[in-house]
């Protein structure tokens, strides 16, 4: 039976190239009689695009498989290492750099300190060097790469690539990362807030199956990425999520950095609970050190991360009830004493919010650590460079000479 896709007869959109390889990489049509059924091609129009698709090695043919009389339908494969991308996932002092292939399957990763402080022309003269050794790693080189994503701990510029006001990056406001990386790669540049990043490779590779999720960093500072529909959620400038600015009540001694009084991460954020142990007399400069203290047994830090996670509690049971999801995920780098930080949230959160909102929600820590980043940001590049429209115009250029 057919299912009756709107086909364009220019052999773009639904009827496109791209739209065949999307059923193939997703495994929901893998024969060419499968793909005729699911696109409402014909056999011939589905042989042209597949053509199309092996000329410039996207896909391959697997072999056949099993039928029920007759010879075997050959089966058609997604060929993830048709090239790479490039993965980064930049914060304050810690970056984590990747290549990875066309499945976001790292090929090679590697994590460095590194002081984004440094400013754009340092920092990227630095990564790139990185880069070229990774990509030797791999056994790659430029040529082989297909998109660049980079994740930053600032707010971004939507489809533009740049830091918008950087408060922990000085010199880069304005900056055009993809610009940047235009005289070394012939790809596109992504670039999109790390939170964000992080929501997105943590769904991508564990939450696939639920539609609206909710990813919270702990670390320095606290944020928020949305993913709504199974797509990341930026609102209209770009700051939705900047839970870390939402005034909790009963802390108007509390001064934060945005100039507010009692902002959750003036009172809940890695600094604070770090500055409240040093006070304590204990050696805290950074969140690492924070849940290194928790880790440890000691008291006074397995009290103040489970307060922190009361105080977060209270912000996500007013996000819970406004956006109802059916995951929230703690990540960052207090997320790591995630026992102590989840039953403070837990408490507090499941109790003020509607039964309804949370009837099947589920609260759980970080699967990908401080490895959710770089995932996401080769995800976000991939999805990109494999959009379906994007691979209509890949396949109307002449395949290269080899
Ligand atoms: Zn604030």
């Amino acid at each position: 039976m057919l299912t009756g896709e709107r086909t364009g007869t220019d052999g773009t959109g639904a009827g496109g190239a791209g739209r065949v390889l999307q059923l193939i990489r997703e495994g929901q049509a893998v024969t060419r009689a499968d793909l005729a059924r699911r696109t409402g091609l014909a056999r011939s129009t589905v042989a042209q695009r597949v053509d199309a698709l092996i000329a410039h090695q996207l896909v391959y043919e697997a072999g056949g498989r099993a039928s029920t009389g007759g010879r075997p339908p050959t089966v058609l494969a997604f060929n993830e290492r048709a090239g790479v991308v490039l993965a980064a996932d930049l914060g304050a002092t810690h970056s984590r750099l990747a290549v990875a292939d066309l499945a976001g399957e790292p090929l090679v990763e590697q994590a460095y300190d590194l002081d984004i402080a440094a400013g754009p022309a340092a920092v990227l003269e630095w990564i790139q060097a990185r880069y070229e050794s990774l990509l030797a790693d791999a056994g790659r080189g430029p040529a082989d790469v297909l998109g660049i994503g980079v994740g930053i701990p600032a707010p971004v510029a939507s489809g533009r690539g740049e830091p918008v006001a950087p408060p922990i990056m000085p010199g880069w406001d304005g900056f055009s990362i993809p610009r940047w990386f235009a005289a070394h790669y012939d790809a596109p540049v992504l670039v999109d807030n790390d939170v964000n990043i992080m929501a997105l490779g943590e769904h991508w590779t564990h939450w696939r199956d639920v539609e609206h999720l909710l990813y919270v960093k702990v670390g320095t500072g606290i944020g928020c990425g949305i993913v709504a529909d199974r797509h990341i959620h930026r609102g209209a400038q770009g700051a939705a999520g900047d839970i870390g600015h939402i005034r909790i009540a009963g802390h108007d001694d509390v001064v934060c950095r945005c100039g507010n009084v009692g902002c959750l991460e003036a009172v809940a954020g890695g600094r604070a609970l770090a500055h409240r142990l040093t006070q304590a007399g204990l050696e805290a400069k950074t969140s690492r050190d924070v849940v290194g203290l928790v880790r440890a047994g000691e008291p006074l830090a397995i009290q103040i991360v489970r307060d922190a996670g009361r105080h977060l509690g209270e912000v996500l049971a007013g996000a819970v009830n406004f956006f109802n999801p059916g995951a929230v995920v703690v990540g960052g780098d207090i997320g790591d004493a995630h026992q102590q930080l989840l039953a403070g949230v837990r408490e507090v959160a499941i109790r003020r919010s509607l039964p309804m909102a949370t009837r099947d929600l589920r609260m759980v820590p970080s699967q990908l650590g401080d490895r959710a980043g770089v995932v996401g940001a080769a995800i976000m590049v991939i999805e990109h460079v494999l959009d379906p429209d994007a691979i209509d115009r890949v396949v109307r250029t002449p395949v290269p000479l080899t």
